[in-house]
């Protein structure tokens, strides 16, 4: 039987640190679904359909791996794909705090739901996406942070935005 994990964030942009969890979640899945979530609310630097394409362009076509995007809530989002379990990274105690609860929420929101959590590594504890797009912003070097594609695509956006 083949194991599938939905791995959702905002990936905005996508992380070197997103890609460890990613590797490292396909020892234990057989298949992973990167799952972009739109959220409005948070004001992308870029869209949906730009950060699928980045993330596709980093994975190099590897077939263990759909990308894919969701509204709302992840419960459901898991219900329509008929994945209930979902891969997390885990870096400092503040994330623990936070994915402690929004663990316990979606497990009351859907029994079935389980969340398992990857420790990040020493290399990119301290990598998060809005250092990275605070960094560029400020034309800072994020290419050891970034994969390749992903830091072509910040400097043009954000050329792009300069007034
Ligand atoms: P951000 O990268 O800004 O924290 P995301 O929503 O894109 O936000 O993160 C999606 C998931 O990836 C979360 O579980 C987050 O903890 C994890 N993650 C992000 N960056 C890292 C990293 N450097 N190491 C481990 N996990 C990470």
């Amino acid at each position: 039987m083949s194991r599938t994990a939905i791995y959702p964030g905002s990936f905005d942009p996508l992380t070197n640190g997103h890609l460890a969890i990613i590797q490292r979640g396909l020892k234990v899945f057989d298949r992973l679904v990167v799952a972009v979530a739109n959220n409005v609310s948070k004001r992308p630097l870029f869209s949906v359909e730009e950060r699928k394409q980045l993330i596709a362009q980093a994975l190099d076509g590897d077939s263990r791996v759909e990308v894919d995007s969701f509204d709302g809530l992840l419960v459901d989002y898991c219900r329509k794909k008929g994945v209930t379990t979902v891969i997390r990274g885990l870096r400092a105690m503040s994330d623990f705090e936070y994915e402690f609860q929004l663990a316990n929420m979606n497990r009351k929101l859907l029994p079935e739901f389980e969340a398992v959590f990857v420790m990040t590594g020493e290399d990119y504890f301290y990598v998060s996406a809005r250092l990275v797009r605070e960094i560029a912003q400020f034309h800072g070097d994020v290419s050891g942070l970034v994969p390749p594609n992903v830091d072509i695509e910040l400097r043009k956006k954000i050329a792009s935005r300069q007034p």
